[in-house]
């Protein structure tokens, strides 16, 4: 089956009681024992599993070429789940730019368990050079947020894969419409389905996704019943919901994330576009062998400071100033202030994640917007 049927058909089930065309929302917590002192459906208690949850975790499976995944209750709790499964005293590597808050989750919550090292992933050598005895995992985040930093996946596994390391992408800004990470030989995939997946800012999610049923797969699975991260039947639905029309919405933003790209790398008031769509994107040559498309994020850097680029996002009307991604609305943030004092990120830089209304009405109010500074 193609994407855009598995987005459809791979998370729903007839209702046998029914015959509903859309799976119902299952909300009992627990499910009748029978004589024998089986579970008919499989089905015990909804923290171990649940008919929403199932439905939601084979159809991300089936879309990233997995063998299995697990929902969570958000991104940032799939992804502690997986650094959970490292054991103490393990040593990661990292990307020096990514999502933030993964960022302060490693340096934080799992300060004094965790070893990491973050480190520019374009950069093979310096990679190299940092795996020691104990490196267990490299997590990737490619593109990474907010610099769209791009690193070649499968030049990453071919070094892991000697020293038995863990590679983990986190896809959220590409989605399995654009790359599939596990058929470049990542082990495990990480969403955020909180954006692109759910599609309609209005739910919290998270999945990880294995290659293989092994060991350390099942230690995920455990973690996720017994720590019990998990999505409401409620979440799942909806998530289930926004995932039939993923291949299509993705397409729309794709589509005005590189005619928006054009027309602010043109723009006299721009500094510096990060889309890597664009020709004179470093890692524009890596994203088009490992993606099939360039997605729906993109930065730039007005020129001047963070008051300009304030200035800009307040003279927005259309595209709405707002953390978070991949919904149908367009939204803009000035990461910097977002992120802190400790921002790595330059004070002039603006992320938007470009949704689908219409291009020509975005372009349009982005012009409108970039003339107050001029
Ligand atoms: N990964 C990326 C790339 C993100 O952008 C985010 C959230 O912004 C997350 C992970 C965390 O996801 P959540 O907010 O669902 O916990």
């Amino acid at each position: 089956m193609k994407i855009e049927t598995i987005a459809i058909h791979a998370g729903n089930k007839i209702d046998e009681f029914s015959k509903a065309v859309i799976q119902p929302i299952s909300l009992s917590t627990t499910f009748q024992r029978a004589e024998d002192l089986s579970y008919p459906q499989g089905y015990i208690y909804t923290r171990m599993d649940n008919p929403n949850r199932k439905s939601l975790e084979n159809v991300i499976a089936k879309l990233e070429h997995g063998a299995d995944a697990c929902a969570f209750s958000s991104g940032n709790a799939a992804a502690a789940a997986f650094f959970q499964s490292l054991g103490a005293g393990a040593h990661i590597i990292a990307p020096d730019d990514m999502y933030h808050g993964l960022r302060n989750q490693i340096l934080q919550v799992f300060e004094g368990i965790l070893n990491v090292d973050f480190v520019d992933m374009s950069d093979l050598k310096a990679v190299k050079d940092l795996i020691r005895l104990e490196t267990r995992a490299i997590w990737l985040e490619t593109p990474s947020n907010p610099l769209l930093k791009i690193c070649d996946i499968k030049a990453l596994v071919q070094i892991a894969k000697p020293y038995n390391i863990k590679v983990v992408c986190d896809n959220t800004f590409s989605t399995p419409v654009f790359q599939s990470p596990l058929s470049l030989g990542c082990d495990f995939v990480m969403h955020s389905t909180t954006k692109y997946l759910s599609g309609h800012s209005d739910v919290l999610g998270g999945v990880l996704v294995t290659g293989e049923i092994n060991p350390h797969w099942e230690k995920i699975r455990a973690i996720q019943v017994l720590a019990g991260a998990v999505p409401s039947p409620f979440d799942c639905y909806m998530t289930v919901r926004g995932i039939k029309t993923l291949p299509y919405r993705m397409r729309g933003h794709n589509e005005n994330a590189m005619q928006i790209a054009d027309f602010l790398n043109k723009s006299p008031l721009v500094e510096r576009v990060f889309y890597p769509g664009l020709e004179t994107h470093p890692g524009h040559e890596i994203a088009r062998q490992q993606m099939s498309s360039f997605g729906g994020m993109l930065s730039f850097q007005v020129k001047g400071g963070a008051a300009e680029a304030l200035k800009v996002v307040n003279n927005l009307q259309i595209i709405t100033q707002a953390t978070s991604l991949g919904g149908v609305e367009s939204l803009v943030e000035h990461r910097a202030s977002v992120e802190g004092p400790a921002t790595r990120t330059p004070q002039n830089l603006l992320r938007v994640s470009i949704g689908i209304e219409n291009v020509t009405d975005l372009i349009q109010d982005l012009e409108n917007a970039l003339h107050s500074i001029s």
